[in-house]
């Protein structure tokens, strides 16, 4: 059985300094452009070179604030990941089918594959962020609107009762970037040990893989020992995607609407 990488773009312009918090800060609850010369989603950028260096794909999901720049969408910068929407706006189906449909219209033509949820229910994240964590409801409008909804936001520790998938949907997943007491955290080990009776979803955050030390040890520790004992790493392909892409005749992009890419 493999192991399934999700990564979770939060952050704009990064958290490794107070400028790059900063920044990150001002475009997520207020208002700021995605500027390339500020190094906006550069750790992102980065965290793509690595990931192509250990020949590992994955879930990547983008906020509304953190979208990836024009030129890397059907660019070699994301060949073979699978593009989701990091949703905010989930107070009700109307409110996240219109921040999908603008996700999908700047994105396009490549199909958001998938959509999962920004925060655990708790704080307000940003200025379009709806907190409340509601799974059983992402689970019923990923059926309404056909992008589907396969990981939710527990975290597996070591007291875990489900590891594996139910119907095709994840309620929990590892957190690298999180740290649990000792009687709780899984080791890299024991989540590579699971891995060969079940699949199993790891999340991480790229800004925090280049702010935090011990979150890229984890990811490093992590990738070791799956290839010391040849588990390897997949992602969960949708056959309606495919279809789209088949059908795609790469017409002409829409100019998008960036005035609404916030
Ligand atoms: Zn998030």
């Amino acid at each position: 059985m493999p192991l399934i990488l999700r990564v979770d773009v939060d952050k704009p312009y990064g958290r490794a300094n107070l400028r790059e918090k900063v920044l990150s800060k001002i475009r997520e609850d207020y208002w700021l452009p995605a500027i390339s010369s500020l190094r906006y989603l550069e750790h992102v950028r980065k965290f793509l070179v690595f990931l192509a260096d250990m020949d590992i794909k994955a879930h990547i999901y983008f906020r509304r604030c953190t979208l990836p720049p024009r030129d890397w969408i059907n660019s070699e910068m994301l060949n073979g990941h699978l593009i989701g929407y990091h949703a905010e706006d989930t107070r009700t189906l109307e409110t996240f089918k219109k921040e999908l449909e603008l996700v999908q219209s700047y994105l396009f033509p490549v199909k958001v594959s998938s959509f999962n949820k920004h925060g655990s229910g708790k704080q307000k994240l940003g200025r379009h962020h709806y907190p409340d964590y509601e799974p059983h409801k992402y689970r019923e409008w990923g059926k309404i609107t056909g992008v589907p909804f396969y990981f939710g936001n527990n975290e597996l520790v070591k007291r875990s009762a489900t590891l594996s998938a139910e119907n095709g949907y994840y309620p929990g997943m590892f957190w690298l970037d999180r740290r649990r007491s000792d009687n709780e955290q899984l080791t890299p080990q024991e989540v590579v040990e699971e891995a060969k009776r079940n699949n199993v979803v790891v999340i991480i955050h790229p800004a925090n893989f280049f702010a935090d030390k011990q979150v890229e040890g984890n990811m490093r520790r992590l990738l070791s020992a799956a290839s010391d004992n040849n588990v390897p790493w997949t992602i969960i392909n949708d056959p309606g995607l495919e279809a789209f892409n088949d059908a795609l005749q790469r017409p002409a992009r829409p100019e998008p609407d960036y005035s609404q890419i916030s």
